[in-house]
């Protein structure tokens, strides 16, 4: 029970809807074969004299190519798609009520096709309530033995493209992990730092900005690794990110931008508390055990964020104050010159 419910928790509240990027590509070609193969039902019932179902599908075929016109031309559907939902249950309801249990059958391309046309949270009771209701209706106009089978593979049919789409969501979710961070430490990694900082430049521009940049680089790293080999260079990395991650706020985000050289953006900071931060980050790193004979510690350049100022300028601005905490002796912090 408590599976069920945890499975029905992460449905509801998943962050990830794996198919809205692709909705209006998918709804295309189903749109269309849908056309093609409504035409022959909507003749074959004209011509059996069952005038109701015919122009019911007329009208179904009218409704999907207005929403295949736009989605051709690259534009929204002029029809919500739930709306189109609503309008395939009522002609499968009304198929039962004519055709029996033929007319049930269309129940499962529809709680398929909700899961292409909804998103994930509203698909979900919106095929439940289409088990329900056909099953209800075949108990009703069919029979009930018949209409205990129907509930239970419908059931089945939504339980599998759920457990579908919830493999894909994982996959999805690890490799966007994956694109976005750095394997050795966990850290952001520049592609990310890329989108935030350019998010961060927009922003600026429309709110006198109050963030901060630390750019930090390990000192005489190259020793390190030349004295104890690559793998005590990468742990020595692994420990420096910890140690970060021990110490900042959860806004705040650290990348590592290279080799041994990272940045850490401080939301709503000023130069003087991204000062203190920074020189508290060195202490605790030089105070943490990295290396069993040696200390290991960073140099720091500060910048702050200003209004209208490119990103490239804002990381050119912190390397330089980078680059004058090496050439004033290392294990420091320094402050761009810009402010
Ligand atoms: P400085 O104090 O001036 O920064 O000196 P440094 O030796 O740290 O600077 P330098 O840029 O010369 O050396 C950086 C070294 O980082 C060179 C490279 O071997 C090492 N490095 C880069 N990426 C990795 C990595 O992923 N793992 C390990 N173990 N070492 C790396
Ligand atoms: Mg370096
Ligand atoms: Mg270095």
């Amino acid at each position: 029970m408590k599976l069920i419910i945890d499975w029905l928790r992460r449905i509801m509240l998943s962050e990830t809807d794996v198919m809205a990027d692709y909705r209006n590509r998918i709804m295309l070609p189903v749109g269309i074969i849908a056309l093609l193969l409504m035409t022959i039902f909507a003749v074959n019932n004209l011509l059996q004299g069952r005038f109701d179902v015919g122009l019911l599908v007329l009208f179904a075929q009218a409704v999907i190519l207005i929403v295949v016109l736009a989605l051709r031309r690259g534009k929204p559907s002029p029809v919500p798609f739930g709306v189109v939902m609503v309008l395939m249950l009522v002609a499968v309801l009304f198929a039962v009520v004519r055709q029996g249990i033929l007319g049930a059958l269309w129940g499962y391309p529809v709680v398929l096709i909700c899961y292409f046309m909804l998103p994930r949270r509203l698909a979900l009771p919106f095929s439940l309530a289409v088990i329900v209701t056909l099953t209800l209706f075949v108990a009703h106009w069919v029979s009930f033995v018949l209409s205990t089978r129907v509930f239970a593979t419908m059931l089945l049919t939504v339980i599998m493209i759920n457990i579908v789409l919830n493999v894909m969501g994982e996959l999805q979710e690890a490799l966007m992990r994956q694109a976005l961070t750095d394997p050795l430490t966990g850290a952001f990694n520049r592609r990310r730092m890329e989108e935030i900082l350019e998010h961060m430049v927009e922003q600026g521009k429309r709110r006198a900005p109050n963030n901060a940049m630390l750019m930090i680089d390990i000192d005489h790293f190259k020793a390190i690794n030349d004295r104890l080999g690559h793998e005590a260079g990468d742990q020595v990395l692994r420990r420096i990110v910890a140690v970060i991650n021990g110490r900042k706020r959860v806004v705040d985000m650290l990348f590592r931008i290279g080799g041994e050289e990272f940045i850490i953006l401080l939301l709503d900071t000023n130069t003087a508390d991204a000062f203190a931060v920074a020189d508290d980050l060195r202490l605790r790193i030089e105070r943490a055990t990295m290396l069993h004979d040696q200390k290991v510690t960073v140099s720091v350049g500060i910048c702050a964020q200003h209004a209208g100022r490119p990103a490239e300028d804002w990381i050119r601005c912190a390397d330089t104050a980078l680059y004058r905490a090496k050439r004033n002796g290392r294990n420091r912090v320094e402050i761009g010159e810009s402010d």
